[in-house]
Formats: C-alpha cells, structure tokens, sequence
C-alpha cells in the first residue's frame, strides 16, 4: 500500500510542485492550504509523513506541529522561510524531525522525506530485533560489559577493549566499517538481519551508502574471516532479506 504525505503550504504553486513530485514518487498525497485544515486532514488520513510549512495564514506551522505530535508519531519535516535560526530550534523544539530551508530543491526534499520514512520503519524493524536479541540470550545487558568483554566464536575473536579482530590468534586488518558491520552482526547473531537494518545502524540514516554497500562489505569481511569465501559459514545470506551470523 502506498505511503501517505500530507503536504501543508499555503503557496499555490509550491504546493501543486510538493504533490506533483511526491506522487510521482509513488506516494498518496494529501493537501492542506491552512493549518486548520492541515489538522483536519492529519486526523482524517493519518499520513505516514508531514511536510509542514512554518509560514501558514491561521495557524501557523509550529502550533501545527505541537498539536499533532501529541495525537501522532508521523516524521514531521518543516519548511523555514529563510534561513532562520531560531525557526529551526523551535521547529525541533516543539517535534519536528527535519527541516529545510526554502529555496530548496526538490530532489533534496524528496530524499529527505524518503529518509525519514525509512527511519520510521527501521525503528519499528529494530524493536523487533531487539526483542529477539533478548530472546536468544547470548547478548549482555550491560553495554559496559559488552564493550570490555572480547566476543568469542571458536577461532574468531572480537576483541572490543582493543578493538581488534583475531582469528586463528592472528590479527586481522580490518577496515573501521568491516569492524563495526562485523561486531553489529556478532551482537546479533543468530538474527536474520535485513541489509536497510544493518545499513542503518553501521553507517548511519543520512549516509548515502546503499544496500550493495552492505553486500560489498559483506564479500570483503568474508574473505577475511571464512575459510571458503564462497560457501560462508559465519556470515550466511538470508535469500531477499541480508545477513544472519552464525558464529
Ligand atoms: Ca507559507
């Protein structure tokens, strides 16, 4: 089902631009001219996502977005004027999660609404595998603990304290991206993780890395640490999902 965007801007043509891009995009998008309406419609369609305008007749943009924070947990990206210091801090202040300043460019807004969305779902996938990680026992609750306490599956060791990757005793060189994917595939192992999941949390919401930069990670990390590159036994591939660590 396609994802629903509320687009709140009081500029005729802006607007029409907004819901153009947006829908082309594949998204169902909904209009709003006022914050009246905005509100109105919010609680009617309950988007997935708000692109909300500070600048509104009425109601302005952060009321807005302070009343609907408290009814729902939709990303809210708000669009400053200018390049106004004090709209962004208060924008974040009452629950936005992304701004942009106008004149801005479509294909910048598009990636952003494209990335708080992601977000959103990530959150909800990461409660998920949190709660399987706690099922499967093996993960410390205490972060402290995890970090001195070396990881340890047979011939590879994960030795965080020193932040080293041994295997057969000898040291591996690894790069500071192959360690952090290695050691978030280690915590979670056993845990069919999926490559947005993995993406997310080893390099972060606004890098631009895709999902071949977690396969390509994925090959390197595997010639060095499986004895056969090609049949993976510690890091196997979870057909149409991504990885699971197994050991
Ligand atoms: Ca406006």
């Amino acid at each position: 089902m396609a994802q629903k965007v509320l687009v709140v801007e009081d500029e005729p043509s802006l607007l029409e631009t907004l819901a153009y891009n947006l829908s082309r995009q594949g998204y169902k998008v909904y209009q709003a001219k006022t914050g009246n309406e905005a509100l109105d419609v919010a609680r009617k369609k309950q988007p997935d996502l708000i692109v909300l305008d500070i600048m509104l007749p009425g109601i302005d943009g952060l009321e807005v977005c302070r009343i609907l924070r408290q009814e729902m947990s939709a990303p809210i990206l708000m669009l400053t004027a200018r390049d106004d210091v004090v709209d962004k801090v208060v924008g974040l202040e009452v629950g936005a999660d992304d701004y942009l300043t106008k004149p801005f460019s479509m294909r910048e807004l598009l990636a952003r609404v494209k990335a708080l969305l992601r977000r959103e779902r990530l959150v909800r996938e990461a409660v998920t595998a949190e709660i399987d990680e706690q099922r499967a026992g093996d993960i410390d609750q205490e972060e402290r603990l995890i970090q001195e306490k070396p990881l340890i599956f047979d011939d590879l060791i994960i030795d965080l304290a020193r932040r080293e990757v041994r295997l057969r005793d000898k040291v591996l060189h690894l790069k500071p991206k192959e360690y952090e994917l290695l050691l978030f595939l280690a915590r979670n192992r056993g845990i069919a993780l999926s490559r947005d999941l993995i993406l997310d949390r080893v390099w972060g919401w606004e890098h631009d890395a895709g999902s071949r930069t977690v396969d390509v990670h994925v090959r390197w990390l595997r010639e060095k640490i499986e004895k056969k590159p090609s049949k993976a036994k510690r890091i196997v591939t979870v057909r149409g999902t991504g990885y699971r660590f197994e050991g």
